[in-house]
């Protein structure tokens, strides 16, 4: 049998790990220079908007709710099709997680069912772009203007990805990035927040390291409460090796994506019934390429077949957050967010890195058809 080909691999070169024993071997290994110059590199990247970094995806977009001043008794509209990180920031702050059902082609947030789920309560809505597909940024920001909404895009899986010509993060209210191993963009472990000014920046920094504000050479102030969550110089170096190789990592996820268009052929959802990605290639980054795998056939067969008979790993993006036991708990259940359930139970994810090869492609796309 053919060897293991894995859902995503990270991409991480010889000069990322000799930056890394450089950074390990200066004296200086938590948050220092290459932390400054990965946001300075990254604020370049986005239109010189400020962005600070941290140790995770998941404390930025809490923080961002932090910075808006959202908390108890608010609501906060998101998507039940997300890594369960999207809707635990909203409860970690307090607020109250409210989903609005998904679109069945985008497999994003319905927009239409956003405006509906609005209350007096609603401060804040947060768009997850799942594969790197965006939210339609028109109708999402004409909304929020609408009601005075404050807006925290989840684009963990959209660095690279675009809204009319425009990067995302480059414009929009506070865009949050992931840098976990699995992403386009990785520092091992990561994330970064880009605001809409210096005093949102500022506050990013305290609730960044325990509300410390630093004066002079011995000062020091406390007056928010605040967490650990700074990135290392460490993983800033990998981000530092990264970010110029982006364009090229986004364009070969590109051309490894038309290629399973071209391979699966014109006719394949007619003749199985699988659902394909829509076919965009204007505005994802193709951070993963989703089936929907038709009514009546079993994903967990399905996987396993593709594991044991083809050796190749499928992944899960992702369960509906509503139906797990803790947001059970709040009171959601089956039947809330039908669109969600249905894709929910039948999504799974295909092989897509750049070091894939377009044979890789081929192989899962014959395997695909035989496991069906
Ligand atoms: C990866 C991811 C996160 C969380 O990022 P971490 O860096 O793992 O904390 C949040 N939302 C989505 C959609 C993600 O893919």
């Amino acid at each position: 049998m053919s060897e293991f080909l894995p859902f995503t691999r990270p991409h991480i070169g010889e000069t990322a790990i000799a930056a890394v024993a450089d950074v390990l071997r200066s004296g200086w290994i938590t948050s220092g220079p290459k932390v400054l110059e990965f946001e300075r590199q990254l604020s370049e990247y986005f239109g010189g908007r400020p962005v600070r970094t941290f140790n995770s995806g998941t404390c930025t977009m809490e923080i961002a709710l932090r910075i808006a001043g959202i908390g108890p008794g608010d609501e906060v509209i998101t998507t039940p099709i997300s890594w369960v990180a999207t809707a635990n920031v909203i409860l970690e702050v307090g607020a109250t997680p409210v989903f609005a059902d998904i679109d069945p082609v985008t497999r994003n947030i319905d927009l239409a069912k956003v405006e509906a789920a609005i209350t007096p309560r609603t401060r804040a809505i947060i768009p997850v772009d799942l594969s790197g597909l965006p939210v339609d940024r028109d109708r999402l920001y004409a909304i929020a203007a609408r009601h005075q909404l404050r807006v925290v895009e989840d684009a963990a899986q959209a660095l690279g990805s675009q809204w009319g010509g425009k990067r995302i993060g480059s414009f929009g209210d506070f865009v949050s990035f992931s840098f976990q191993a699995n992403k386009n963009l990785t520092t091992t472990e990561g994330g970064c927040l880009v605001l809409n000014n210096a005093d949102e920046a500022r506050l990013a920094e305290k609730y960044r390291l325990q509300g410390v504000t630093r004066s002079g050479l011995d000062g020091m102030d406390v007056d928010v409460l605040g967490g650990k969550y700074n990135m290392t110089d460490v993983a800033a170096v990998i981000g530092l090796d990264q970010l110029p190789q982006l364009d090229s990592i986004t364009a070969r996820r590109h051309a490894l994506a038309q290629h399973y268009f071209a391979s699966f052929g014109a006719d394949f959802e007619k003749q199985t019934g699988v659902q394909l990605p829509q076919k965009d290639f204007a505005n994802t980054n193709w951070h993963m390429f989703e089936i929907v795998l038709p009514e009546g056939v079993q994903r967990s067969d399905f996987m396993a077949r593709m594991k044991e008979l083809h050796a190749i790993g499928c992944g899960v993006h992702y369960p509906p957050i509503h139906l797990f036991q803790m947001y059970r708990q709040r009171g959601f259940k089956e039947g809330m967010f039908p669109v969600a359930e249905s894709v929910g139970r039948r999504i799974v994810t295909l092989p897509l890195f750049p070091r894939m090869s377009e044979a890789d492609v081929e192989r899962v796309v014959q395997a695909v058809r035989r496991s069906l």
